[in-house]
């Protein structure tokens, strides 16, 4: 009997990095994961060591195939959907970065953006790239680390220098330095890519003062990429056949493929995209256009409402005010609480993203009373997803001249019945769940199994788990986002 085959997703998110084995009925037959460690060096950074991603990528996949007595050659082909922005810049003689990996969320080239603003980058940033001008995306963070980092100028110009994103990052890890390539998707998050052209813009680079010497080459996103060194893949030349941003995963995996499907995920940060087609939709409500993925010469584009901290709000109240010892009991606290009693928490933590755009936001907690518990404050806290989310859904309405008919979502905080309850009801409009959450790493999968003919457009599928349908009515929903919209408001009034 020949051997069973898989497609196996790496999917490197900002918490934890998983492997999953999904075979051809498109279902997870074994997962392991591994929880990543994040550093806050100064208030509003974020850093992540590129090394430890690497490591504890290898080890996943090890244990993925060990405790599922899968051989290497059982694996047909790697798809890789990763964290997006976050920037690292390694030696390519030594294989070590040269500083930490400066994650998506982190503030730290805030001035270095506010400088760009200055010299009035912002019109044409946003014309070629779909992007602005925020130290969300990558093209500061690199500059940052070039002006930081001794030497590190001098290494770029004496072209020993590589800059990636993670999914760079791991491939080139994987293929032993062979490929230094990126996808069109990750590209499309540096401020360094014409997204209509999806090449690098030599008038940015030269804005930015970034040598060109430092980029990966830009491929699609489903694609026979060459394969692993053996040494990186348990002795195995595996061929690694996709790359994606994780947003552009999960509207893959959910299936999005017609234009106007829209997707929610509640991850890390939240983020909502819609399929626009071959079209750049431009947005008059401070949402992105980006790319949604190049297969062969076909763009598909999104529009995109990016959302800075969702579920890690969880993640703070758990690390840090130790409220609770698992995220998963705070569906029940929350329950518990039957309302937060007034109280609203604005986690702009790392300043607010779309549709605010403000990178000197602070969090803040309003409504305290000497009554407010534990389970309130928890309640308020899943409650900021949601109303975050419906601050980018109505952005994406006005965008698009359209009522969306009903959101599917995914995410770490998707398994939260109370959560997608709410969200339910606070937008007035259905929410669809699947039976497999991992709806990113499926997203990479698929695309990976496509290049190889391991799968046809039409074997692709997913199961629905559960639908939410509104209970409360919008009057009363109205009046709770009215407050949150006040809530904000206090909060941006306030710049330390
Ligand atoms: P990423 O892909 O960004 O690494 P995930 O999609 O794995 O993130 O989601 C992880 C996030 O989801 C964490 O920040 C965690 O706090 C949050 N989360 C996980 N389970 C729950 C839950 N039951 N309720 C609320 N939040 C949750």
């Amino acid at each position: 009997m020949s051997k069973k085959e898989y497609i196996l997703a790496i999917d490197h998110g900002t918490t934890s990095t998983r492997a999953i084995l999904f075979d051809h009925d498109c279902k997870i037959c074994g997962m392991a994961q591994k929880e990543g460690s994040v550093d806050y060096p100064a208030p509003g950074w974020v850093e992540q060591d590129a090394t430890d991603i690497w490591l504890d990528t290898v080890a996943v996949m090890a244990e993925v195939l060990n405790k599922n007595h899968v051989d290497p050659d059982q694996i047909k082909a790697i798809g890789i959907s990763n964290q997006r922005e976050t920037t690292v810049l390694w030696d390519k003689k030594t294989g070590l970065p040269i500083y930490k990996a400066i994650v998506w969320q982190s503030r730290q080239t805030s001035e270095i953006c506010d400088d760009w603003k200055e010299k009035g980058y912002e019109e044409i940033i946003r014309k070629k790239t779909g992007l602005r001008i925020d130290p969300y995306f990558s093209a500061s963070k690199i500059a940052w680390i070039l002006e930081n980092v001794p030497e590190a100028r001098k290494k770029a110009e004496d072209g020993d220098l590589l800059f990636g994103n993670m999914d760079s990052w791991l491939v080139w890890k994987l293929t032993g330095g062979e490929q230094h390539i990126t996808d069109a998707t990750n590209a499309s998050r540096t401020l360094l890519c014409d997204i209509e052209k999806v090449d690098w813009d030599d008038e940015l680079l030269k804005m930015f003062n970034i040598p060109k010497t430092l980029l990966p080459r830009i491929v699609p996103t489903s694609q026979n990429y060459g394969t692993t060194a053996p040494y990186s893949f348990f002795g195995s030349r595996v061929p690694i056949c996709s790359m994606v941003g994780d947003q552009q995963a999960a509207l893959f995996g959910q299936l999005c493929l017609e234009k106007g499907m829209a997707k929610n995920t509640y991850g890390t940060g939240g983020f909502l995209l819609m399929n626009t087609g071959d079209e750049i939709v431009r947005s008059d409500n401070g949402l992105l256009s980006t790319i949604a993925w190049q297969i062969g010469d076909d763009v598909t584009y999104a529009l995109e409402g990016s959302i800075f901290v969702s579920g890690s709000v969880m993640k703070w109240m758990r690390d840090e005010l130790q409220l609770f010892e698992e995220v998963s009991e705070t569906e029940e606290m929350a329950r518990r609480a039957k309302t937060t009693g007034g109280v609203y928490i604005i986690p702009a933590f790392v300043g607010l993203g779309a549709p605010y755009w403000d990178d000197k936001a602070k969090a803040s907690i309003v409504g305290l009373s000497l009554g407010t518990n534990r389970d309130q404050l928890v309640r308020a806290a899943i409650e900021s997803m949601a109303y975050q989310s419906r601050d980018v859904l109505n952005a994406m309405e006005r965008d698009a001249g359209l009522k969306i008919p009903e959101l599917k979502v995914d995410g770490g905080a998707a398994v939260n019945d109370f959560l997608l309850q709410f969200q339910s009801d606070l937008c007035q409009v259905p929410i669809e769940r699947f039976k497999v959450n991992e709806l990113t790493a499926l997203g990479a999968a698929f695309l990976a199994g496509l290049a190889i003919g391991f799968w046809q457009i039409d074997d692709l599928k997913i199961e629905k788990d559960r639908e939410f349908i509104p209970v409360r009515t919008s009057e009363v929903m109205d009046k709770h986002y009215k407050d949150w919209k006040k809530a904000v408001k206090a909060t941006q009034a306030f710049k330390a």
